[in-house]
């Protein structure tokens, strides 16, 4: 299929909100359909409608990677009010009900204030969303973490790598005592730990190595998530080379992981989009939980309807028994499974007295701006919310400037006016206002004071 015209990236808008006879898990599954990629290992229009949704509460951020999908205006624009950033999270309830994984997002979102960022991710939790946190993890704190645990965390997504130029850390390996730092502060907190890593030329060879960490960390690392360069925004790094593809990154993590890993067993949308994989660790070792791809699809299919919390081990594996004793049909190839594992693993297991943990490793291949595939966006399962509605991430990025410094019409307490993304003003009609006003003396009162100048100015119209 050829790639997007700058017409058709220019024309191609939001979704649409999931009407009459057509839920949003049902059109999920209509577009993977239409590319002839269903079968009983897709989990897109099966279990979820949507992969995640990341919710952009700031486009500040306290690095300048060299691969970054943010735009060179972002720093000029002002935090989303917090009224409009609630009234998205109901958006994203409203196009994909609970469940959904909301990514709380930026630019670097720790950079909001800490009253607001908590109540951003209490907003997600209360309507049964699940909120990860998407951080640098440079302001991500212990007290900050444990607060966000109790507001409704559910996930930690810290990214590290080279990309991002940290003073000091040359190489993967050495940036693993950041790593290593960050797994401590999050050590005993109720959220699941995620890495993300973008590959590129520069750190490509080091996958091994990194995989091989994580996996020394199993448990405390949920998911180690790889993701391949994508020339997009402001970053400077380019084009990504061809050695980088899905197939070479999934080989890479199989070389560190010590094991061959079935990355089609659990199938994430498009396959040009995503591999995804899960092992089981004991005495340091990995075993591949989805070699029986024929199984593991039809567990999946049966159990879509579960919750997954995934800081909640206990709840799940409660919640799947229960899902066992009612349905015993299922008994015996569960049984089986288990008993497979367990003579594969035995030598292992009776090292580590028994104690099993998980690694989940997750590749998501980003395009570039000008390359981007119209079947891939239209099956998209990462999506950003913006003022109108859901959008693929990769369509975002080749337009965000479209999305960022457009003025955005308030809703809701009486408010109305626009808000203006590079001044923070609040104004009657959608253009900026003419009149000459002064520079907000900070963001922290920014909200307060624009809605003064506001009604300061429609005095000054109406007298
Ligand atoms: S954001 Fe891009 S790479 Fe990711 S699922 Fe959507 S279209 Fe595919």
């Amino acid at each position: 299929m050829p790639n997007m015209t700058k017409q058709e990236i220019q024309d191609f808008g939001p979704d649409r909100l999931p009407g009459v006879g057509m839920t949003s898990i049902e059109r999920a599954r209509r577009a993977i359909d239409g590319g002839g990629y269903w079968n009983s290992n897709q989990q897109s229009g099966r279990r979820w409608p949507v992969g995640c949704v990341a919710l952009e509460i700031t486009q500040r951020c306290n690095l300048d990677c060299t691969l970054c999908y943010l735009s060179d205006n972002s720093e000029s624009v002002r935090d989303l009010p917090l009224d409009e950033v609630f009234r998205r999270i109901d958006l994203i309830h409203r196009y994909y009900g609970s469940n959904t994984d909301v990514q709380v997002t930026g630019g670097e979102p720790t950079l909001r204030r800490r009253d607001e960022l908590l109540a951003i991710v209490r907003k997600v939790r209360t309507l049964g969303m699940r909120p990860t946190l998407m951080t640098n993890g440079i302001r991500a704190t212990r007290p900050l973490l444990e607060d966000l645990a109790g507001a409704g965390l559910v996930d930690v997504a810290f990214h590290v790598d080279t990309t991002q130029r940290r003073k000091g850390y040359c190489s993967e390996m050495a940036l693993n005592e950041i790593r290593q730092s960050y797994i401590e502060r999050a050590r005993g907190l109720p959220l699941s730990v995620f890495f993300n890593t973008t590959v590129h030329q520069g750190n490509f060879h080091e996958i091994p190595d990194l995989v091989r960490f994580f996996r020394a960390n199993a448990g405390a690392v949920r998911t180690a998530s790889f993701q391949l360069a994508a020339d997009a925004g402001r970053g400077v790094h380019g084009i990504r080379g061809d050695a980088i593809t899905l197939e070479t990154v999934s080989m890479k993590i199989e070389e560190g992981a010590g094991t061959p890993i079935n990355f089609g067993a659990s199938l994430i949308g498009h396959p040009g989009c995503s591999r995804y994989g899960m092992c089981l660790e004991a005495n340091g070792k990995l075993f591949d939980a989805f070699d029986d791809r024929e199984f593991i699809g039809r567990m999946q299919s049966a159990t879509a309807h579960f919750e997954l919390r995934r800081n909640d081990a206990w709840g799940v594996t409660k919640q799947f028994l229960q899902w066992l004793i009612a349905n015993p049909a299922f008994l015996f190839p569960v049984l089986r499974w288990a008993v497979g594992k367990a003579w594969e693993m035995w030598g292992n297991l009776i090292v580590a007295r028994g104690r099993v943990k998980t690694i989940s490793f997750l590749i998501h291949n980003f395009m570039h701006s000008g390359g981007l595939d119209r079947e891939r966006i239209g099956a998209c399962v990462f999506k950003v919310m913006t003022a109108d509605g859901p959008m693929s991430m990769c369509l975002h990025n080749a337009k965000r400037d479209s999305f960022i410094l457009r003025p955005v019409e308030l809703h809701g307490r009486g408010t109305g006016g626009y808000w203006q993304p590079r001044s923070g003003e609040i104004t009657p009609t959608r253009e900026p206002t003419a009149v000459k006003l002064a520079e907000p003396e900070g963001r922290t009162r920014l909200r307060g004071l624009a809605l003064k100048r506001l009604l300061a100015q429609r005095r000054a119209w109406s007298g």
